[in-house]
């Protein structure tokens, strides 16, 4: 079953990219209620009890920006992190996501794919004698996909 958030709020400086723009009336024409946030606005309504708060957050999509100035390392599995998204709609008990999200467990979507892809390129060129490596779902499972294409298009870049 595709992932359909209850809620999902939209970062103003996400707006200036095509794939915010695009998220913003998909939902809004699903009738999902769509919030902008300005800058710093923090991300409101998931309750502080434990248990209502996991549930909500699993249920709640971020469309922000990444920083790509540096990518995370993410050894041993390969040398960068891809950053991509982050947070995951399953509810796996065992998920090592349930720790590492801290104060931000919901789902965040990057809108600025073309800027974290051509960063990757440039680490790709910066190593032209080795095969650099990226892992794509270090903090997700990407439910999202349908809506951001971002694994897809990474394979395809990746390919070209
Ligand atoms: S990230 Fe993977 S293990 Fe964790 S909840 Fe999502 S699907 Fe399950």
């Amino acid at each position: 079953m595709p992932f359909v958030p209850d809620r999902v709020f939209i970062r103003q400086r996400a707006l200036d990219y095509p794939l915010g723009k695009k998220l913003k009336i998909k939902f809004q024409k699903m009738g999902v209620p769509v919030y902008i946030l300005k800058h710093r606005q923090r991300v409101t309504g998931i309750p502080k009890d434990n248990r209502k708060g996991y549930i909500a957050a699993k249920r709640t999509l971020v469309v922000s920006t990444v920083n790509t100035s540096k990518f995370l390392s993410s050894k041993p599995s390969a040398d960068y992190q891809l950053p991509l998204l982050s947070g995951c709609a399953g509810f796996y008990e065992y998920c090592y996501l349930n720790t590492t999200l801290g104060k931000r467990p919901y789902i965040t979507v990057f809108a600025n794919q073309e800027e974290i892809l051509a960063r990757a390129g440039e680490y790709i060129k910066q190593h032209p004698d080795q095969i650099v490596t990226f892992e794509g779902s270090c903090t997700s499972d990407p439910p999202t996909e349908a809506y951001t294409r971002a694994l897809t298009n990474s394979i395809i870049y990746f390919a070209q």
